[in-house]
């Protein structure tokens, strides 16, 4: 049977982790999966270099990902279509704010028996109102898309400390392709490693909300932590954000499931190293102690790359303003407050303060 040919598209930190899993695993089976993975990169110079000729050279992501030594079967492509060319299984990895783009230009280059994998973490909020991003893929592609969502600061992946992470895939019934359509053991053939454990759901919904949504949870603990509060304070941010994460889910997808979010590397474990050792926290501490606003303390501190939180904390906005429910997520409306119109980070208490004296 003719091996499934993978590419990821997208570079940066995590992106380039990814694709060294990816890649490591493709090497390992080959009667599963073709040998040589492609990575798409957006171009751009390092010193009078271009990134890709450095990756390719060099194997390393000098820029995103510096001091790994990536697999010699992964190559760095900048020509977005020639990176899907033949492809049978395509990972996203990039920053969800570029993605609108990148799949306005694959329209057309990609046959419908492709399956892809999405390893964003974000929402698209439209006219169609608030979508997960494997399904805005699924839509634009006419492509069958799951997704990866887990406890995994990239550098950790990458340097191969073990971690756990999770993929959901629901396996459609109409695959028009050559040989075998994608299934959870070649996912888990693909993700997996001796480092990097994975578990095989079905419940897309709910992974991707909660790795949607810890971002903004992770900005309030950036906060506390940045006026000196200490731990007590962390903690009651994740345990009021765990409850709007929940409360979103059961809201706007009520297939998500209630177990995804307190046992899956997706769910909690997410929110809590994302909330100790992320760059949204990383951003948003800065932002407390300096005195300096989100894109500021974001191009100081990531050398290029983003704290997704900030965009999507815009996105839960303008969606719950939408259908007014606002009020029913006191912490996500705060931490819009404070990125976007200057809300004093010291009032978050009372702004999240469920109790009403008054009444
Ligand atoms: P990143 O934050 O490192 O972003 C940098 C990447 O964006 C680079 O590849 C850069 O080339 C690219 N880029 C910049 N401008 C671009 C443009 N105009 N068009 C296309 N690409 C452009 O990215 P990342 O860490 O790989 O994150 C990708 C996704 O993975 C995000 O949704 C993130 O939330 C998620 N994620 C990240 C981590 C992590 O620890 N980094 C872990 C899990 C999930
Ligand atoms: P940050 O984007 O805040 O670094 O979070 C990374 C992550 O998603 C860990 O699972």
């Amino acid at each position: 049977e003719k091996p499934f040919k993978v590419t990821v598209i997208g570079s940066g930190n995590w992106g380039t982790t990814i694709a060294k899993v990816v890649a490591e695993n493709c090497k390992g089976y080959p009667e599963v999966f073709a040998p040589i993975v492609q990575m798409w990169v957006f171009e751009e110079e390092i010193n009078g270099e271009k990134l890709t000729e450095i990756i390719n050279t060099r194997h390393q992501n000098v820029k995103y990902l510096p001091g790994i030594t990536l697999p010699d079967n992964l190559v760095a492509n900048p020509d977005l279509i020639d990176s899907v060319k033949d492809v049978d299984i395509i990972v996203f990895n990039i920053p969800h704010q570029f993605l609108p783009r990148i799949c306005s230009q694959l329209k057309g280059h990609v046959d419908s028996h492709v399956r892809a994998i999405s390893c964003l973490k974000g929402f698209e909020v439209g006219a169609k109102g608030v979508q997960l991003l494997s399904s805005y893929i699924t839509e634009e592609l006419g492509i069958q898309c799951g997704a990866l969502s887990g406890a995994n600061i990239a550098t950790e992946v990458a340097q191969e400390h073990w971690s756990e992470t999770t993929v959901a895939y629901h396996i459609p019934k109409d695959f028009r392709g050559e040989g075998k359509d994608v299934d959870h053991k070649v996912l888990k053939a693909l993700f997996h490693r001796p480092y990097f454990h994975v578990s095989v759901i079905e419940d897309v919904a709910g992974i991707s909300i909660c790795g949607a949504l810890k971002n903004v949870v992770a900005l309030g603990c950036g906060f506390v932590e940045g006026l000196g509060w200490g731990n007590n304070a962390s903690a009651a941010i994740q345990r009021v954000g765990l409850g709007e994460i929940i409360r979103f889910g059961q809201m706007f997808f009520p297939e998500s499931r209630e177990e995804t979010y307190y046992q899956e590397s997706a769910g909690v474990a997410d929110l809590i190293t994302t909330c100790a050792g992320g760059r949204n926290v990383k951003v948003a501490r800065l932002m407390a102690t300096s005195g300096k606003d989100a894109w500021e303390c974001e191009k100081e501190l990531l050398n290029g790359q983003s704290a997704q939180g900030l965009i999507t904390c815009k996105e839960v906005h303008e969606w719950l303003e939408t259908c007014g429910s606002v009020e029913d997520f006191p912490l996500f409306e705060a931490v819009y407050q404070i990125v976007y119109n200057n809300y004093p980070m010291k009032n978050l208490p009372d702004m999240i303060e469920e109790l009403d004296l008054h009444e």
